[in-house]
């Protein structure tokens, strides 16, 4: 039997497509390449909201969780809101009402006092009620006569939608994105993004991120360097300027996001992928060329290893090792701690990858910006942190108070270490104290698995300190006492010594490695270890901009671990270099306490 033939499908009368005008932001560069592609933004995993009743003895406490989470969106928007005066005039006037409504309706608004009365009155949650409150007010707006104007009637209601949308994410805390329907080449632009959402991204499917949040060397904009994906972060009013499925270019070396490229942009942006892509083959002939100066100095060139993903990025790169491999990776996007068998597993593999090449294995760096759920879900942590994580339970201070799962690190790193040369490194260290400590759990560990009749090398790795803290640095002297080896970590010392958040794009204007405060400190440290002939690294971004090896060769260092894929582009300078010239530049530049003048010597620029 014969299919009759399928009718012809009724054409729907051609709308006029009316393209939007090309539109130029402005934001934070962090990871280099231009990227071109459909905006992905819209494909938010929907929070997970269960209507549910309440019982009348829990409404202080359902009531408190809203108030919790309107001061919480209101914050974010005022946040966007205040960051709109970086953009151009004509942006800001098609912005600014927007957020300004949403701000409205946080307020004193018929949303917001219609959820805290359901609450009380019908014994709901405040998810329930936000959402019913949402539905209720929507569905008025909705029934109004619309006169000529329906179209602004559907905007009121996606307005009231997109504020309860908001109270919802963060009653649930659920994160604003999810990327599972990422489809293939597109542009992520998004307000924010965790590193440990950041973890999740397949850079084979991505061209580009962008967000409207976040600072250079935050850990996502690391986390999206080590991936090689071009980015913008902290671009004001990207939320609102671009729909999902337009056009949009990045191009994470002049931070600049176009939304709706006229064809002449597009082709200019086209011209430009392919000489970044030429540039990036002329720096793949240097894989194998040694890192060497003029004079013959032979410099330690090594790569920082965020997700194991990265290993093969690593040997294309033709760095010799591992200089920090930041271990969260094991503990994030899970509920469950990692055991040792796995953890050794993981640890070995990535040492055995290396070939002989070195690996310096970090320890938990838990807290500051890197959530991780399993430590919360195991009780590791409490579920709410401090109001200031960043100078609270991070790092090594974590570890020495919660000695199962640092036993448990250490052992597996011992376990994996027969497999090659390994280093142990710990982080955020402050006392002297911290070291010892550390030690004696360290040999303690050992001790034990000897006993158990595990394999260990003969003499145990190096037990080493990441210098992130002002007072790490200006204790360097008595701290190289006591460890084998520093990495001074650059991000977490500039963040600390002058006070700014390294991932919050507001200061961003204040974070500067080359402070001469930060410069100092470094010296400091550098000096306190080269006396005792002691390994010192620099493992923070500084390392991987060729523009400040100079200086940091100048000032003694030698060793440098970075995104794998800074390595060739520092290559290239470390060949270029003169280390005569280097100690006479740093002078110079060490003689400066102008922050401007110190950016002007080093970068060229002001
Ligand atoms: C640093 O702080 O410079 C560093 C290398 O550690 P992380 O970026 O992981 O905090
Ligand atoms: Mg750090």
């Amino acid at each position: 039997m014969t299919e009759p033939p399928a009718k012809p499908a009724r054409r729907a009368t051609p709308r006029p497509v009316v393209p939007r005008a090309e539109r130029r932001l402005i934001g934070i560069p962090v990871s280099p390449g231009i990227a071109i592609g459909p905006v992905f933004g819209a494909a938010e995993a929907p929070a997970p909201v269960i209507r549910h009743k309440i019982s009348a003895a829990d409404t202080q406490a359902e009531t408190a969780r809203l108030e919790a989470a309107i001061l919480q969106s209101r914050k974010q928007l005022m946040k966007l809101r205040a960051r709109l005066g970086n953009l151009p005039e004509d942006s800001q006037a098609e912005i600014a009402p927007m957020l300004d409504a949403y701000l409205q309706m946080i307020g004193p608004s018929r949303l917001v006092r219609g959820a805290r009365r359901r609450i009380g009155e019908t014994l709901v949650s405040a998810e329930t009620a936000v959402l019913d409150e949402t539905d209720s007010i929507c569905s008025a707006i909705l029934a109004m006569p619309a006169d000529d104007d329906a179209a602004g009637l559907r905007r009121r209601a996606d307005e009231v939608r997109e504020v309860g949308r908001r109270l919802v994410r963060n009653l649930t805390q659920t994160p604003f994105r999810s990327f599972s329907a990422l489809p293939q080449g597109a542009v992520l632009l998004c307000e924010s993004l965790r590193p440990a959402d950041a973890a999740l991204l397949d850079p084979s499917r991505l061209a580009g991120v962008a967000t409207d949040e976040g600072g250079s060397d935050g850990h996502t904009a690391i986390m999206l360097r080590a991936l090689g994906v071009p980015a913008v972060l902290g671009v004001a009013g990207l939320g609102q300027a671009a729909l999902p499925g337009e056009t949009v270019i990045i191009d994470g070396v002049a931070g600049t996001v176009i939304v709706n490229p006229t064809a002449e942009t597009l082709a200019d942006a086209r011209r430009a992928v392919t000489a970044f892509a030429r540039a990036q083959q002329k720096l793949a002939l240097l894989r194998r060329l040694p890192a060497i100066t003029t004079d013959d100095q032979v410099i330690e060139l090594q790569a920082n290893l965020e997700i194991p993903a990265e290993l093969p990025l690593i040997a294309q790169a033709g760095a010799a090792g591992i200089g920090l491999l930041r271990s969260e990776f094991l503990f994030m996007n899970r509920e469950t701690l990692p055991q040792e068998d796995e953890q050794t597993e993981t640890y070995r593999s990535v040492i055995e990858a290396m070939a002989g090449d070195p690996v310096t294995i970090r320890v938990l760096d838990w807290g500051g910006e890197k959530d991780i759920e399993a430590l919360q879900s195991e009780g590791v942590v409490p579920e709410v942190t401090d109001d200031n994580p960043a100078l609270g339970l991070r790092g090594i201070r974590l570890l020495l108070r919660e000695t199962a799962l640092f036993e448990t690190q250490l052992a597996a790193i011992l376990r994996a270490s027969v497999a090659g040369p390994t280093r142990v490194l710990l982080p955020m260290v402050t006392t002297v104290g911290e070291v010892r400590h550390a030690r004696e759990i360290y040999e303690r560990v050992a001790r034990r698995l000897r006993r158990r009749g595990e394999k260990l090398p003969e003499t145990l790795p190096p037990l080493g300190i990441m210098i992130e803290t002002p007072g790490a640095a200006l204790s360097a002297d008595a701290l190289a006492l006591e460890a084998d080896f520093f990495a001074i970590g650059t991000n977490d010392l500039t963040m600390y010594t002058l006070a700014v958040d390294r991932g919050e794009s507001d200061v961003a204007a204040l974070y500067d490695p080359l402070h001469p405060a930060v410069l100092r400190l470094v010296q400091f440290a550098a000096e306190a270890a080269l006396r005792l002939r002691m390994p010192v690294s620099v493992c923070g971004e500084m390392a991987a901009n060729p523009k400040l090896l100079p200086l940091l060769l100048g000032l003694g260092l030698r060793s440098f671990s970075m995104n794998a894929s800074a390595v060739p582009r520092v290559k290239q300078a470390v060949r270029a270099a003169d280390i005569d010239e280097c100690v006479r530049f740093a002078r110079r530049v060490m003689e400066q306490s102008d922050p401007a003048r110190i950016k002007e010597m080093v970068l060229g620029q002001p």
